[in-house]
């Protein structure tokens, strides 16, 4: 009788640890980390919406000396703690300090989960006015050089700089000089998007200008990052262009 019920239990482990193993191998990764030049890594992060779609968005992380920088938090608060997760088994360096990009749940919806674990979470003036009146998280430090459109501002290795109103009225863009990196976020979009996306909160007529202007200016990058999408490099500038173009048509 004894052995009966030992066997049991055993099959009843056998059973449980097979379930628990197949439901580890179906979930789908939440958030990726993919090297794109030394010390430069794109954080990539899904959204699942009611309906099921998933919805991929980027960030980047950099490594400044022994502790690195975050430009965006993963799109939600639970996929923030997996990013950090991420970056401690993968990268093995703190994270010291992060940037928002704008006041949009892809960019900033873990800045509470990041200032917990002490990291120092910095905006654009406009950021943190929007997400206070938005009843959403708040950056904590206020870059105040960032507010005039044309504003570049140092970032240890990174500069950022504010463009204008574009898909969002408060877009900073993140600029590495030494890798010719561009972080456009979501005012640059990849080469799968066939429109310009989300524009209640945006200025599509600006955002034409300052399109214009990156074009000019980033001719010598050699990797744009969207907001959404793949990573490419400076073609991303004329397809947004052409989307905003083709939009106002
Ligand atoms: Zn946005």
């Amino acid at each position: 009788m004894m052995k009966f019920r030992m066997l049991g239990y055993f099959v009843f482990f056998l059973l449980i640890c097979s379930f628990h193993c197949a439901a580890q191998d179906s979930k789908p990764n939440q958030v990726t980390i993919t090297a794109l030049d030394e010390g430069v890594w794109l954080h990539t992060s899904y959204y699942t919406y009611p309906n099921g779609t998933r919805f991929p968005s980027n960030g980047l992380i950099v490594k400044e000396g022994d502790s690195l920088t975050l430009i965006d938090t993963a799109w939600g608060e639970l996929l923030t703690l997996d990013l950090l997760e991420a970056i401690h088994s993968e990268i093995k360096l703190p994270v010291s300090k992060a940037f928002v990009t704008h006041a949009h749940g892809d960019r900033a919806a873990g800045v509470d989960v990041l200032e917990s674990k002490g990291i120092d979470v910095f905006a654009h003036p406009l950021t943190v006015q929007l997400t206070t009146e938005q009843g959403a998280a708040v950056p904590n430090n206020t870059i105040k050089e960032l507010k005039e459109a044309g504003s570049v501002v140092k970032f240890g290795s990174l500069e950022l700089f504010y463009p204008g109103a574009g898909h969002a009225m408060d877009n900073v863009m993140a600029w590495l000089p030494e890798k010719r990196i561009l972080f456009g976020g979501c005012a640059v979009r990849s080469l799968q998007s066939s429109s310009v996306g989300n524009l209640v909160h945006g200025d599509i007529h600006s955002w034409l200008n300052i399109t214009k202007q990156l074009n000019k200016q980033f001719k010598s990058a050699v990797m744009v990052v969207p907001g959404h999408g793949d990573v490419g490099g400076y073609e991303l500038l004329s397809h947004t262009e052409k989307l905003i173009s083709d939009h106002l048509k």
